[in-house]
């Protein structure tokens, strides 16, 4: 969506990847963050609605960046950056539900993306036909499948305050997504809806038959909606960057929507271990097993007793087809400045002994985990490229897309 800083980066840099990948790196450096392993977003709408050619040539100049230089061919400049310095570890894009379906499934795969932002907005159908989205919930269910059997993060947008809903019916919206077992998505931004000057909604709203909840509504909403989400979800935002100039009325001019609602929840997010790290903490392993999409989620982290703190987190799925895939592996808290002072730089470790190797740890527990009580022979990690020489260490091999090992 226009407007957002990070479009407006990318068109001031004339949504040239490569450029655009390098000065936020830098950036990034230059305020103390470590930059081994990058997270890439890629914004700007549906995907999927981009000509193949321009989303190949697109992702191969953000490898390209990160690898610095300019590889003759796309598989070639993934290959580089297993060795990289910049380490692309995980690839995300937005697309809409109704775009996913087994041979877009394998395209994504082969760029390197792990994860699928879906819009998905609504999970009823009239309210999805009143605001003209295109698609129905089956869209969703479908998309939420598919992505799971092959691995991949799924993150929902949803929109509360859509014409035709009310708060009521929202917050029954969000307590459905963790109960009924064709959703359940692992990451969730809410965006309230935006009256913009330039949608139809707006006409709506003149004539009176649309209302944007009142400021301290939409709040009471969302803490409502942060109390029904699960450990194994993370809230990754709330409210869109939207210039406020260009919405007519209602809460989403509110820009700091995050931290009027304040209060922590159980969410990932809210429970990620970063400057309260404790190198003397006592962890305990814990695992929740879920059913999704047909399939049997278990996600496994290492935490404080009273689950506050989460140091470390694994999620895998044991698919109808009785086959194994590890989505997200994730420690937190790893590493810390050594200094603010950019002149002396770099990064330290300031793990205690007795947090090393949570990761390798989660994966041992899900190995044993699919061998015993599952009776699967291999397990495979939908791993970003940069991330896979980590997993040829732990005995496993590229496979097609995956890493992938006999558990035999
Ligand atoms: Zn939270």
């Amino acid at each position: 969506m226009s407007g957002e800083p990070a479009v407006e980066r990318a068109k001031r840099l004339k949504y040239d990847p490569y450029l655009q990948v390098k000065k936020r790196i830098e950036m990034l450096e230059s305020e103390g963050h470590p930059t081994d392993k990058i997270e890439l977003r890629v914004v700007g709408g549906t995907w999927s609605f981009y000509p193949q050619k321009y989303q190949a040539w697109f992702v191969k100049r953000c490898f390209d960046a990160c690898n610095n230089g300019h590889a003759m061919s796309f598989k070639t400049s993934h290959v580089q950056n297993e060795k990289a310095r910049y380490r692309i570890v995980g690839l995300s894009v937005e697309t809409r539900p109704d775009f996913i379906t087994p041979s877009e499934i394998k395209r994504l795969r082969k760029l390197g993306v792990t994860m699928v932002e879906l819009g998905v907005q609504s999970i009823y159908d009239d309210i999805l036909k009143k605001n003209l989205r295109g698609h129905g919930v089956k869209e969703t269910i479908s998309a939420t499948k598919l992505l799971k059997d092959a691995g991949f993060k799924v993150l929902y947008q949803m929109m509360p305050n859509l014409y035709g809903s009310s708060s009521a019916r929202d917050l029954k919206m969000f307590k459905t997504l963790f109960t009924d077992s064709r959703f359940q998505p692992d990451l969730l931004k809410i965006y309230p809806c935006a009256l913009l000057k330039s949608a139809p909604l707006f006409h709506v709203w003149r004539k009176g038959g649309y209302r944007p909840y009142a400021e301290k509504q939409l709040i009471s909403l969302v803490r409502a909606i942060k109390k029904t989400v699960p450990y194994y979800v993370r809230i990754q935002r709330i409210a869109r960057d939207i210039p406020s100039k260009s919405i007519a009325a209602g809460p989403a001019k509110i820009s700091n929507l995050r931290q009027l609602v304040g209060g922590h929840c159980k969410c990932i997010r809210c429970r990620e271990v970063k400057g309260n790290y404790d190198p003397k903490e006592k962890l305990y392993l814990f695992r929740q097993n879920y059913q999704a999409s047909s399939g049997q989620e278990i996600f496994l982290s290492f935490e404080n007793k009273n689950r506050s703190k989460l140091y470390s987190l694994l999620r895998f799925r044991i698919t109808s087809q009785n086959t194994a895939i590890i989505r997200e592996i994730h420690t937190y808290g790893q590493l810390q400045p050594i200094a603010q002072d950019q002149d002396v730089g770099g990064f330290a470790s300031n793990i205690s002994p007795q947090h090393k190797g949570l990761g390798k740890k989660l994966i041992a527990e899900a190995e044993k985990i699919s061998r015993r009580e599952f009776k699967v022979k291999k397990i495979a990690v939908i791993s970003g490229v940069g991330a896979r020489r980590y997993y040829r260490k732990l005995e496993y091999k590229l496979e097609k897309t995956y890493m992938v090992k006999n558990l035999g």
